[in-house]
């Protein structure tokens, strides 16, 4: 299948540890709601030379060679197979549909509300969630947003990946953190649900570092954040790096990043959702650390070290 469907984390276990994304779809939306994930064939200002070339070191240059994926599909034939495989166990549900692949307010003005457009107006869907980069988000664009936030459900998502210049520009990211400061803000201003992806256990960063992450961004006007381990992809420059450097790495052992997953919640200001903690790339891409759980397996074992710990979101805290 060409699309890729994220199941919205139904609760294993009552939480009363963080916030999850549960609690604001239920604010919105009195049925169940799906994400369907889009490619809309988009690319990145990171390898096109526009900001950078080569990419952003752990970004897998594979996706990026022409006719990766074969022919790229509509968003409306995307949605149509996504629907299809949930709406047959429930009939009742109603869609998401998440533009996540690459940067996906990259192209012109026209093309891109033209291609949200399509997204919104086909049956079922009753928002967007939109993936991009900080600093690809003109004021134009951020407009239409802002006037689209105002009849559906909407939420513009931020690759940060680190708060830290120094990481950002050891990972070839092509902005500053200032920028991500900036988008942030600028999105939030407007009313929209503005959402950051931190990348945990980037080369170099210390443990004190990665938490530190947590104290700047609890000051940031967010309402939803995710977090995902360092994973290392065949065909990386990150790859090579890690052949050729293993002492700038330090990858986690799952029960050694939950502990970090939880050290980061306590100081994460309360009021964020965490939308997840952990990413699976595909097995046949995977180099490290290949865990071997599923994502309601890992959310098992975080709440059990939630509960061990007998702690929360937000307990180190400080406004
Ligand atoms: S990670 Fe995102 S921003 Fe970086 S090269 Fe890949 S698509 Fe571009």
């Amino acid at each position: 299948m060409l699309y890729l469907c994220r199941q919205i984390e139904t609760k294993l276990m009552k939480n009363k540890f963080y916030k999850e994304f549960g609690e604001l779809l239920t604010k919105h939306f009195p049925y169940k709601v799906q994400k369907i994930s889009i490619n809309a064939g988009f690319t990145c200002p990171n390898r096109d030379g526009s900001k950078a070339v080569g990419g952003c070191t752990y970004c897998n240059n594979q996706s990026f060679s022409p006719g990766y994926g074969g022919k790229q599909r509509t968003v409306s034939d995307q949605l149509k197979d996504g629907i299809a495989f949930f709406s047959y166990k429930y009939p009742e549900m109603k869609y998401l549909a998440y533009f996540q692949s690459y940067t996906n307010t990259y192209d012109s003005i026209d093309k891109l509300i033209g291609l949200y457009e399509e997204a919104l107006s086909y049956p079922d869907v009753v928002g967007l969630i939109i993936g991009t980069r900080p600093d690809c988000m003109p004021d134009e664009l951020l407009d239409y947003f802002a006037e689209l936030n105002k009849r559906t459900f909407l939420i513009i998502e931020y690759g940060l990946e680190s708060t830290l210049d120094s990481t950002l520009n050891f990972i070839n990211r092509g902005h500053t953190h200032a920028e991500s400061v900036d988008a942030i803000e600028k999105t939030a201003a407007k009313g929209i649900y503005t959402g950051a992806h931190l990348i945990l256990g980037l080369p170099h960063e210390t443990k004190d570092q990665i938490l530190a992450h947590a104290d700047e961004i609890s000051r940031l006007p967010l309402t939803t954040v995710k977090l995902h381990q360092l994973q290392l992809i065949k065909g990386t420059v990150m790859a090579r790096q890690y052949r050729e450097h293993p002492d700038w790495f330090d990858l986690f052992e799952v029960d050694e990043y939950i502990d970090l997953c939880i050290d980061f919640a306590e100081r994460l200001n309360p009021d964020f959702i965490i939308e997840r903690f952990i990413s699976q790339s595909p097995k046949q891409l995977l180099i490290a650390p290949d865990w071997g759980l599923k994502n309601f397996e890992f959310t098992a074992k975080i709440l059990k070290r939630f509960e061990e710990r007998n702690t929360s979101q937000g307990k180190m805290y400080k406004q």
